[in-house]
């Protein structure tokens, strides 16, 4: 499906990066691994791009750091010819109270959930505008997919700088779609629900933490990374090349209100 096409996923070393890199690999794609600590991890999910048939390389580099991130996207366009699909995943989590929140938490969450995306998205722009399409390739001159969460839709108390980050990455999204679609660049999102991954251990590691986290699920299932990794396989294909500046929602139906299937 994704033949010839060269991907570059951030934080794919662990959790939902790792799922989608694989998936990637499966679908045709070279991949590079990118990662910011954790080399070994690294190099296991690129072992198993390469198991695959497809050329894989590790790259680390800390997607908010300007200078890593351009260095990053030289040295694939270098190595792999060029870039075709982005997956902005990179994101963490840095949890208070509101009054209780420091700037360095609320500046390191900005920083990589939405500057890291940011600038992985302008630096992969600047290669998709100088290649445009090549249609043997691909009907867009590229792809991005943001990794964004529920959160850009539901207010998360305790979390102000992730919901806020989430938040933010949806417009930042919307208008790189509506500023990048004349140019044949679909920039699109993913919005996972729960999915299990180390970022929200406490939330499905207990049985009464499961069990109040299955409750906000009307589908009654925690996602498993591949969920989100198939819809990313999805979105950067030309089966959907008609999808542009739109958000994804992979969330066993957590956006529906659930509250309401008893009450309201
Ligand atoms: P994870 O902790 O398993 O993976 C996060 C990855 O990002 C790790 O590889 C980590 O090393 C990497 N990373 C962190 N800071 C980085 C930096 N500065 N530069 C490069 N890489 C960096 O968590 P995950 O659940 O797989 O999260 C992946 C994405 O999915 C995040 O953007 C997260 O907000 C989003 N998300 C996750 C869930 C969920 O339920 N797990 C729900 C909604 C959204």
């Amino acid at each position: 499906m994704l033949k010839g096409q060269k991907a570059l996923v951030t934080g794919a070393n662990s959790g939902i990066g790792k799922a989608t890199a694989i998936a990637l690999g499966r679908a045709g794609a070279d991949v590079v691994v990118n990662y910011v600590a954790g080399r070994e991890d690294a190099e296991k999910v690129a072992e198993e791009i390469t198991s695959f048939g497809g050329r894989a390389a590790v790259y680390e580099a800390d997607v908010s750091d300007e200078d890593q991130v351009v260095a990053m996207l030289d040295r694939m366009i270098q190595d792999f010819g060029t870039i075709d699909i982005l997956v902005a995943n990179a994101g963490l989590q840095r949890d208070a109270p509101f009054t209780e929140m420091t700037l360095a938490q609320w500046q390191k969450v900005l920083d990589v959930n939405l500057t890291g995306q940011f600038l992985c998205a302008r630096e992969a722009t600047k290669e998709f505008l100088r290649r445009g399409v090549v249609p043997e390739v691909s009907s867009a001159a590229g792809k991005i997919v943001c990794m964004s969460s529920v959160h850009q839709l539901i207010p998360w108390a305790g979390h102000a700088n992730y919901a806020t980050s989430k938040g933010g990455l949806q417009m930042m999204m919307e208008t790189l779609a509506q500023e990048l679609a004349p140019q044949k660049i679909r920039v699109n999102a993913v919005a996972p629900g729960a999915i299990k991954t180390p970022i929200n251990r406490s939330a499905w590691e207990t049985p009464e933490a499961r069990a109040d986290l299955l409750r906000l699920i009307p589908y009654r299932r925690i996602g498993d990374p591949e969920d989100i990794a198939n819809a990313v396989v999805g979105l950067s294909s030309d089966l959907m090349d008609y999808v542009v500046g739109t958000t994804l929602y992979v969330d066993g139906g957590m956006t529906l209100f659930p509250g309401f299937a008893t009450g309201g």
